[in-house]
């Protein structure tokens, strides 16, 4: 069932959600990965999605692509940030995806006729695809993060299949527990009994932790470390202060300094290779957390904020770190304020709103609300010259905005929003049609990695500095072919196709029009690293500060 001395490290959050299990996963990966064990990440998704693609944003976050096209959980995004590397749908797990391959495998009678369960199908089921992970991935330690909270009722068949791990190899698993230790305004201290009792819940699955992660506002004391040690089992120097911190990049230098990975490594019986070299991590991480250098404002305006009277920012994460990457590179600090598009097309002046900004992003979305506000958005853009970075449906909204207001095809737009209009310049593809014909959304849209040749002379050319590049795309429209020629005309410069030269993947002002108007057909959020920021969003921002010396 799992690769001899294979070591497994499963981290379960207790108390609430939210608190940053994720980001210990990536930091232990990339701890370990520092430390010279090739590791793999996965995540595992509790719900009966078979995957995150047909998720509201303004629920589930941001929808993150890999490189293969399968749409999975932004967590994933983070994985990919910390290791600096590209993950595979091995390392990615929903309940739907789990009992779909069951399901499957009993109508070809391939359980001889037994009648199928959660246990043991289930959960091998589970077992199986953790372990493809590891031999898909050649890796030495997984690091295995199983979503939602203790106590949820739909993990804890996930919680089971760990289990038989640790009893199977007792040496080879470790549990790691998320907790929340808050501090209540009225007491103005910090209390331990939530995590207590999440240990208990954990302990009645017949699981014990290794660790607790103690996530907190300040960093957990002595005295409440040994309360926690005593009440739930598990040795003082395993329970690790979390506290909050500006960036989340700092999080595996604190837990470096706290000694977390080689604490592990003892614990898995593993000898420590080497200290984790993080020296360019810590310099990537001290640039982004510094808001004392100089700032560069932009915008981003979307739709996917409001959930109640909370604005979340989650649904566009992927974005937003890769503003953050390209600008620790400019060593400038990015101030990114959420613009609602709908507040936009509400006679808001666009002026009063819009023209404080440094640039302005209109990201990937779906759909027709606020979609009017986008373009009034964008047209201030290229209008008053404010460097704009357009992200898929802000790509598609830039050549609409062109063609209205340039080729004065007022009735310009997207057959997503108007079937009807006389002027169809951003159209569903011929193979989307049939998917959207029956009903099929799921996993159907142009997924994944697919290349693009870039024109010379343009600035794509020039900040990719080179001729072929791949990007990830998520999208069911594309710019209407038949208009090409006619927008080529009006001076908008289509500086990256598809090979056969079809599709239209790049679309941008020439430098001599516009300090920096330029769109894509795919998502390049997807590709940024902090150690390697993406081309395209660092001119993007090179752009706007050169606009703020300016003003
Ligand atoms: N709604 C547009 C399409 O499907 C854009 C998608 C996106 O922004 N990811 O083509």
């Amino acid at each position: 069932m799992a690769k001899e001395g294979h070591k497994y490290i499963f981290v379960l959050g207790g108390v609430m959600s939210g608190v940053g299990k994720g980001v210990v996963t990536s930091s232990i990966g990339l701890l370990l990965q520092q430390k010279g064990y090739p590791v793999n990440l996965v995540k595992v998704d509790p719900y009966l999605n078979v995957d995150a693609g047909t998720m509201n944003p303004t629920e589930h976050g941001e929808v993150f692509v890999l490189r293969s096209g399968m749409e999975t959980d932004q967590d994933m995004g983070n994985y990919e940030r910390f290791l600096g590397r590209d993950l595979t749908n091995e390392d990615y797990m929903t309940s739907g995806m789990v009992y779909q391959s069951v399901i499957s495998r009993e109508r070809a009678l391939e359980y001889d006729g037994k009648c199928v369960e959660a246990i043991p199908h289930v959960r091998d089921e589970i077992l199986r695809r953790i372990e493809a992970a590891s031999s898909y991935n050649g890796s030495r330690i997984s690091v295995v993060e199983i979503g939602g909270t203790i106590g949820d009722f739909q993990n804890a068949l996930f919680i089971e299949a760990a289990r038989i791990l640790k009893m199977k190899h007792p040496e080879d698993v470790l549990f790691v527990i998320v907790s929340y230790l808050p501090t209540p305004g009225t007491l103005g201290e910090m209390k331990t009994k939530p995590t207590q009792t999440a240990v208990r819940d954990l302990n009645s699955y017949g699981v014990q932790p290794d660790f607790i992660i103690a996530r907190s506002k300040e960093p957990i004391d002595e005295k409440r470390k040994e309360k926690l040690a005593i009440w739930c089992n598990v040795s003082k120097d395993h329970i690790i202060a979390a506290p909050d911190i500006g960036s989340i990049y700092e999080a595996p230098l604190n837990f470096e300094k706290d000694k977390l990975g080689d604490a592990m490594l003892d614990a898995l019986r593993l000898p420590e290779k080497k200290r984790a070299s993080l020296a360019a991590w810590k310099k990537f991480a001290l640039a982004a957390a510094n808001t004392k250098i100089p700032e560069v404002s932009i915008a981003i305006v979307g739709k996917y904020f409001d959930t109640g009277d909370f604005v979340l920012s989650d649904a566009y994460l992927s974005v937003i770190e890769a503003i953050k990457f390209s600008a620790a590179k400019l060593n400038r600090h990015a101030r990114i304020t959420w613009v609602n598009s709908k507040d936009l097309e509400r006679g808001a002046k666009v002026t009063a709103i819009l023209g404080r900004f440094n640039g302005i992003i209109v990201p990937g979305g779906f759909g027709e609300t606020g979609i009017e506000g986008k373009i009034k958005a964008i047209q201030f853009a290229r209008v008053k010259k404010i460097p704009y970075f357009g992200l898929c449906y802000g790509m598609q909204l830039m050549v609409v905005e062109y063609a209205r207001h340039v080729l004065g095809l007022s009735d310009a737009n997207t057959t997503e929003i108007k079937k009807s209009t006389s002027d169809p310049v951003v159209d569903v593809m011929l193979e989307q049609k049939k998917h959207l014909a029956d009903n099929k959304y799921g996993g159907t849209m142009r997924l994944g990695v697919y290349p693009a040749y870039l024109k010379k002379g343009t600035m794509a050319r020039a900040a990719y500095k080179k001729e072929l590049v791949e990007e990830r795309h998520r999208h069911r429209y594309e710019i209407n072919p038949a208009y090409v020629k006619h927008l080529e005309a009006a001076g908008l410069v289509f500086s990256g196709t598809s090979p056969d030269g079809v599709l239209m993947e790049i679309a941008e002002l020439p430098r001599s029009v516009h300090p920096f108007m330029l769109g894509t057909q795919f998502h390049p959020e997807f590709h940024a690293r902090p150690l390697s920021p993406h081309p395209l969003f660092t001119e993007f921002l090179r752009a706007a500060i050169t606009r703020k010396r300016k003003k």
